[in-house]
């Protein structure tokens, strides 16, 4: 796979190297050279989601990695289903939240994980990472026993929910964590420090593993098929699919989807009251208002980051932004979708709930609609429970984690002192 950097298109690099370097110059996004259409949809699409998998990755991919490596990194990164769920006759939700962490970012970080181990070259690697919850999560899962592999997760200490906290604070091995004396802020600033610092980079061999990565759009591209696949036969060709945004990298890899021929009719971008995107397509002014706290809270972006992609996918394929529908909720709407989706006998969180609301606005009468589910309703139980009326059950993994020590260290939010715990 060849890939180029959005800013400056004279830097060029394979998928190993924009998997290890994750941006370009001048902060540029990577963004693959050609997307050229599988020539067998229709088949793959009988295919259970691994293997059908494998086939997309090594499409993208080419032959950087050999099928047989290929198929074992999928294997172990894609462990948990995607289920496609019946709402009614014309509205399905895609559950994209039964992996570990039980939110959709476990496609993307247990994919990216497999690809730095399988892709680094020996030397050892340490992922730095500062994490306001659900990151952390997914990426300490992601990386656990991995080998050759460190991982280490700063988080502002008493300022994250306790459950949460404990997701990735009580798995030791190969992640450690640090509860920072400080805010969120502080936390950036430190690994922003790190990063700053060639001494420690060249001991510990720094990746900072964020959410631009190729490798992890590429994963989130295979669940778009599995949501076409899971349909009945009839209504494949009909579907506009919703998607609760942020950054915009799950609307991305959709758009790619699309772009390798899957039959997806529209998308719909579902914000909250971040709602830069949806008021771009509808002025053409790029405007970014402050970021506000909503009950969405991991779309809390007003400068989402990967919405450069968006643009310039649209550019190569000679698509119109305008053929993406769009639209925000606000929290008192968000809640109502909720409720109202519950009456019909669907438990949903308020990213899935925007989704499903703004399908229903968009959604033309011969069509079928599929909206995301982004996380897991129990992943937001405080404001799910509160809205519906309800006391939903923890799942599995968030009861035995919460039963579970926590590992954690305290440090202050002091450079030095973050430095000398690393190095030894
Ligand atoms: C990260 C996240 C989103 C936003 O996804 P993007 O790819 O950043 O647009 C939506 N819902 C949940 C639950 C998330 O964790």
């Amino acid at each position: 796979m060849k890939l180029y950097n959005i800013k400056d298109n004279s830097e060029t690099i394979n998928f190993a190297g924009a998997v290890r370097q994750g941006l370009g110059r001048g902060q540029g996004l990577f963004f693959p050279e050609s997307l050229n259409p599988l020539p067998n949809v229709d088949a793959l699409l009988e295919l259970p989601l691994v293997p059908r998998s494998v086939a997309i990755l090594q499409h993208l991919i080419g032959d950087e990695i050999p099928e047989s490596t290929l198929a074992a990194m999928v294997e172990r990164a894609f462990t948990f289903p995607a289920p496609l769920v019946k709402v009614d006759d014309h509205t399905y939700a895609l559950e994209l939240f039964h992996g570990p962490t039980l939110a959709f970012k476990d496609f993307g970080g247990r994919f990216m994980a497999q690809c730095l181990a399988t892709l680094s070259d020996d030397g050892k690697i340490t992922i730095l990472t500062a994490t306001s919850g659900d990151t952390g999560a997914a990426v300490a899962h992601a990386f656990y026993g991995l080998p050759n592999i460190e991982v280490v997760i700063l988080y502002p200490e008493g300022k994250i929910s306790p459950l949460q906290e404990k997701l990735f604070t009580t798995l030791g091995g190969n992640i450690r964590t640090f509860a920072v004396q400080g805010d969120f802020d502080a936390c950036q600033a430190l690994v922003k420090q790190a990063f700053d610092d060639e001494e420690l980079k060249a001991a510990v061999g720094l990746n900072s593993a964020n959410s631009i990565n190729i490798s992890r759009l590429v994963a989130q591209v295979c669940y778009y098929f599995e949501a076409v696949a899971e349909l009945p036969a009839e209504q494949r060709h009909k579907a506009v699919i919703a998607v609760p945004s942020g950054n915009f990298g799950n609307l991305t890899a959709g758009l790619i989807a699309k772009a390798l021929g899957l039959p997806v009719k529209r998308f719909v971008a579902a914000t909250n009251a971040n709602d830069t995107v949806p008021r771009y397509l509808e002025s053409g002014n790029w405007d970014p208002h402050a970021t506000v706290a909503t009950l969405s809270n991991a779309m809390d972006v007003s400068r989402p980051n990967n919405w450069p992609r968006v643009e310039e996918l649209c550019r190569v394929k000679g698509w119109k932004l305008s053929d993406i529908a769009s639209g925000a909720l606000n929290d008192e709407q968000t809640k109502d979708a909720l409720k109202r989706l519950f009456a019909q006998g669907y438990l949903c969180e308020p990213h899935g709930a925007i989704a499903w609301e703004l399908l229903n606005k968009e959604r033309g009468k011969d069509e079928v609609g599929i909206f995301l589910c982004t996380a897991h309703p129990a992943k937001f139980k405080e404001s799910v429970d509160e809205i519906l009326g309800q006391d939903i059950p923890l799942p599995g993994p968030l009861a035995k984690h919460g039963a579970m020590e926590s590992l954690s260290e305290v440090i202050p939010a002091d450079f030095a002192a973050l430095k000398a715990k690393m190095m030894k």
